[in-house]
């Protein structure tokens, strides 16, 4: 079901039917966001594939692009599994506070228990661009302040053109 690819000695990427996956129909919704997900607690990528299939099948979203998988070792807090990282390129026309909820529901959905900092996790849903807005409050701060430090967002990141 997946192809794997060697990166380095740190770095295995995969690719399925999904990730890497371009739409072929233009979406009308009104903003484009990308979202960065990650996880490495029980079967990641089985996760991501059934998040894709959720993700299709919602009206308020529309998958653009994915990325392929990247499995690369935990920071933070290092003795724990590997983790499974990949990108969404989303159309919506739903706020940003809003579009964030929704993210958290999905965790939610998926059997994220939020623990410490770092923890490991079953899904990890994080807003990295939100058309080119830069949003600084409590709750989201847009741009993603580490993406830029993380291969996990900047290898898959770099498949999707962005
Ligand atoms: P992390 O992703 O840093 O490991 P969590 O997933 O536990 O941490 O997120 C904790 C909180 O981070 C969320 O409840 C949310 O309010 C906040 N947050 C701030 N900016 C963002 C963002 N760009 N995307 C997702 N969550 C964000
Ligand atoms: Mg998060």
């Amino acid at each position: 079901m997946y192809r794997k690819r060697k990166i380095n000695e740190r770095l295995d990427s995969f690719y399925s039917l999904r990730f890497p996956f371009h739409a072929l129909a233009k979406s009308k919704h009104r903003y484009e966001t990308v979202v960065g997900i990650g996880g490495n607690v029980g079967d990641v990528r089985r996760r991501f594939e059934r998040l894709f299939v959720v993700l299709q099948k919602d009206k308020r979203v529309s998958l653009v692009k994915t990325s392929l998988i990247l499995k690369n070792p935990p920071f933070g807090y290092k003795n724990q599994d590997d983790f499974f990282n990949s990108i969404l390129v989303l159309k919506t026309s739903m706020q940003p506070k809003v579009f964030l909820c929704y993210l958290l529901r999905l965790e939610k959905k998926f059997g994220r228990r939020r623990s410490f900092a770092n923890a490991p996790r079953t899904l990890d849903l994080d807003i990295i661009f939100f058309d080119n807005r830069k949003i600084n409050t409590k709750d989201l701060i847009v741009p993603h302040p580490f993406y830029a430090q993380r291969e996990s967002v900047v290898i898959p990141l770099a498949g999707v053109g962005i």
